[in-house]
């Protein structure tokens, strides 16, 4: 009640003291602002820790960098059964799909190795 809220005062101005910064952001469970106290996110008023929920994209693009080690793979065993395909066919039209598939391979494969970093 208004106890609470004063003791949650009281603690921001304890806190800014102790050289925590009050963040723009607010704390999802009651709306207070929060404070980066270290490498801490702290809601004074909920008297816990905040950790903030990855973003979508960093969520995706971690998935995606997990993934990229089975693409590579993929990528790689594909092109092997390609060439294999490339060597016993002599028909041109049919040759000149399967290189048109392998360069689109090889540029997938180079795409992910640009992805790594
Ligand atoms: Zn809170």
């Amino acid at each position: 009640m208004e106890n609470k809220d004063d003791t949650s005062v009281k603690k921001m101005a304890e806190l800014l003291r102790r050289g925590a910064t009050m963040l723009a952001d607010a704390c999802p469970q009651c709306g207070s602002p929060l404070f980066k106290v270290g490498d801490d996110i702290y809601c004074v008023r909920c008297d816990r820790r905040v950790v903030y929920a990855e973003s979508d994209e960093e969520v995706e693009t971690q998935a995606v960098r997990t993934l990229i080690p089975e693409l590579r793979t993929t990528l790689i065993d594909k092109l092997k059964a390609l060439n294999e395909l490339v060597e016993s066919e002599s028909d041109i039209e049919a040759l000149t799909k399967l290189a048109n598939l392998m360069v689109l391979l090889l540029q997938s494969l180079h795409g992910l190795e640009n992805m790594k970093g």
